[in-house]
């Protein structure tokens, strides 16, 4: 399958046509940025690292039942996915406090929470992507119904417990992540975007070295080589 027309450029990919209406070719880029885009950077191999690690979730969580946008990997830095209106809310789950979370609510870097937490974050970068509740969905006309946030919950609820479990059996601590969902031509909530060090936090589960985009967010080393641990720890059986 080729790729026809860009169709979308986001920060981390970009969105071409092909010959079928139905689907598109992603393309994942070595661009980082943090904070709104604040700060940018470029890693060579990022990209290919980035496609690699949430192919290998995203085939994860099918084989668990999640129904999520990916047909077929491509090439390093390529996936063929089907075409999805993105429900326009960065669904958050969180299992240690940190991040906005600690700054927002003064709870301690590094606590435990007592459950997953789910947050709901409005995906607009002109609003700085504020932080949402039900109503505020709602009443943005972002989903159709309740039953529909309910869904993202549980979705998102489910797909943490698929892969806390999945990461702790490589010795890494899953933090927290942001997931987005789209739906596709025949109203089905599908799994959308990606899921990697760009939208994880990992922590080494005996050190707590910080294994995802904390490394550029902070300045804390070399971001190839930390994705690289990530997708290494992955792959091996
Ligand atoms: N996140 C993301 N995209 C965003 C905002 C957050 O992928 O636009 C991810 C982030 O990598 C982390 C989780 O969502 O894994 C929670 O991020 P947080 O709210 O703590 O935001 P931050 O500290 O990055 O401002």
């Amino acid at each position: 399958m080729e790729k026809l027309d860009l169709v979308y450029e986001g920060k981390a990919k970009k969105l071409f046509s092909c010959e079928d209406g139905d689907l598109l070719i992603a393309e994942f880029k070595d661009d980082l940025t943090a904070g709104n885009a604040a700060k940018k950077g470029f890693q060579e191999g990022k990209g290919a690292l980035n496609c690699k690690i949430s192919n290998q979730i995203l085939k994860l969580l099918e084989e668990y039942g999640i129904n999520t946008h990916l047909v077929k990997i491509l090439d390093d830095t390529h996936q063929l996915i089907k075409k999805v209106n993105i429900i326009p809310i960065e669904v958050v789950v969180r299992n240690v406090a940190t991040g906005s979370l600690t700054k927002r609510l003064g709870i301690s870097d590094g606590k435990v929470l007592p459950f997953a937490l789910v947050e709901f974050y409005y995906k607009n970068d002109d609003l700085n992507d504020p932080l949402l509740n039900d109503e505020h969905c709602i009443m943005l006309d972002l989903v159709k119904s309740e039953s529909d946030l309910e869904e993202l919950k549980r979705l998102a609820r489910e797909i943490n417990s698929i892969l806390k479990r999945f990461f702790a059996s490589k010795n890494l601590t899953l933090v927290d992540f942001k997931v987005e969902f789209g739906t596709d031509k025949d109203g089905n909530i599908l799994l959308a975007d990606e899921i990697s060090p760009d939208s994880c936090r990992f922590w080494d589960s005996k050190t707590n070295e910080k294994l995802d985009k904390d490394v550029f967010r902070q300045d804390l080393g070399s971001v190839k080589v930390a994705y690289e641990e990530v997708l290494n720890r992955i792959l091996k059986g």
